[in-house]
């Protein structure tokens, strides 16, 4: 493996990993005149988090709790969205914003620290209901966040495929040092840490779909309802993704209590999805890491990583092609990446 051509252009990339962040990184890297190859067992493919994924691109949510400086990255990579899915065509971008919703006082309780964290002005139930129409009578209050939007990541990685287009090589990379190449990107989600030694957990999420007349929804509503936090992500066609389990497990099945617990929520805040067909139960596995931050950068010469994003891998997507393509065509990216290295956890 060689260490990179100057500038760049014409390097040998080796993409390990065909999911949102390795298609992302690809995708940059071949803009900006590398000779790209992205490794995946199933590029064509759904096995992926990406595909369960709702594709909130939520800046302000838990996770800044657990990693404060994750906000900055997360905000820089919100405010390069519009340009990255206008450079993809139609791919489901809506910035209409989330509404925040909690149905009982104990639930207006847990979802207002988040809410009082953003800065977000607090509504009533008529409020809301002037805005959702569709929301129960018995939605107590709830906030605006108007910087959160959405996006399709199934539409991502399909435009994204496209973008690279005879560069994806259907293969289960087992030794990153056999590939031929100047530098290889690891960008393979759960199965980063088989490859690399990082310390990246699979974090279990279930996920339902919904289908109904569209306009039920305009707005993507995250809240909580007797207890039960959930989000309802409309899309413009009548689709509606209703999320998400978080458990520390690794087993792919789909089970009768989330099932029960998601719909549950979902039908209390907003009753009128009853009739709406369900039509998908999925199970994915969101890369965590020990403090729940993406992995980024340099892990030995020639080899870099981008993974570990957890449960903004599709939000993160823009600033990790960037700043992964930046370091690996340039030797530098923006300072930014360094709260990110794998460094943090003794490796590279
Ligand atoms: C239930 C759920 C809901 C989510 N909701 C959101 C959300 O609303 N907003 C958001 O921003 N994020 C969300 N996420 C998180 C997001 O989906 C992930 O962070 C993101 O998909 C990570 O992207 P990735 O490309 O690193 O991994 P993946 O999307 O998992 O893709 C990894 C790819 O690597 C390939 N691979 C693995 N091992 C190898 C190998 N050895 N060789 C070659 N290829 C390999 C796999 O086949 C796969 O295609 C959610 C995730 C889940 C599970």
């Amino acid at each position: 493996m060689g260490s990179g051509l100057p500038g760049g252009r014409g390097m040998r990339v080796a993409v390990v990993g065909g999911g949102i962040i390795g298609l992302a990184v690809g995708a940059d890297l071949l803009r900006r005149g590398a000779d790209v190859t992205v490794y995946d067992p199933a590029p064509d493919g759904i096995d992926g988090a990406w595909h369960v994924a709702a594709g909130m691109l939520a800046p302000g949510g838990e996770s800044v709790f657990e990693f404060p400086r994750l906000e900055h990255l997360l905000d820089a990579s919100n405010a390069r969205w519009p340009e990255f899915a206008a450079g993809l065509g139609d791919v489901g971008y809506d910035d209409a914003g989330t509404l925040g919703v909690a149905l009982t006082a104990d639930d207006v309780t847990e979802m207002a620290r988040e809410w009082r964290h953003q800065k977000l002005s607090p509504l009533t139930g008529s409020q809301l209901r002037e805005r959702e129409p569709g929301l129960s009578p018995r939605v107590r209050a709830g906030a605006y966040a108007p910087d959160e939007r959405q996006v399709d990541p199934r539409r991502v990685v399909a435009a994204l495929r496209n973008v690279l287009h005879g560069r994806l090589v259907p293969r289960l990379v087992d030794d990153v040092s056999a590939l031929d190449a100047d530098a290889v990107v690891v960008a393979a989600g759960c199965g980063t840490a088989a490859l690399t030694g990082l310390p990246i957990r699979p974090v279990k999420g279930q996920v339902l779909r919904l289908r109904g007349e569209p306009g039920l929804l305009t707005h993507v509503l995250d809240g909580a309802a007797d207890g039960r936090h959930v989000y309802l992500v409309p899309r413009a066609d009548g689709e509606v993704v209703v999320g998400a389990t978080q458990e520390e497990r690794t087993d792919r099945t789909p089970t009768a209590g989330a099932v029960h617990d998601l719909l549950r929520a979902a039908l209390d805040l907003v009753p009128g999805l009853a009739e709406h067909e369900l039509t998908e139960v999925t199970v994915g596995h969101r890369p965590g890491t020990p403090d729940n931050a993406p992995i980024l950068g340099r892990l030995r010469d020639g080899v870099f990583v981008a993974a570990g994003h957890y449960r903004n891998g599709v939000l993160l997507a823009p600033i990790t092609a960037r700043l992964i393509a930046d370091l690996v065509l340039t030797g530098t990216a923006d300072p930014i990446i360094d709260d990110f290295t794998p460094g943090r956890f003794g490796c590279a």
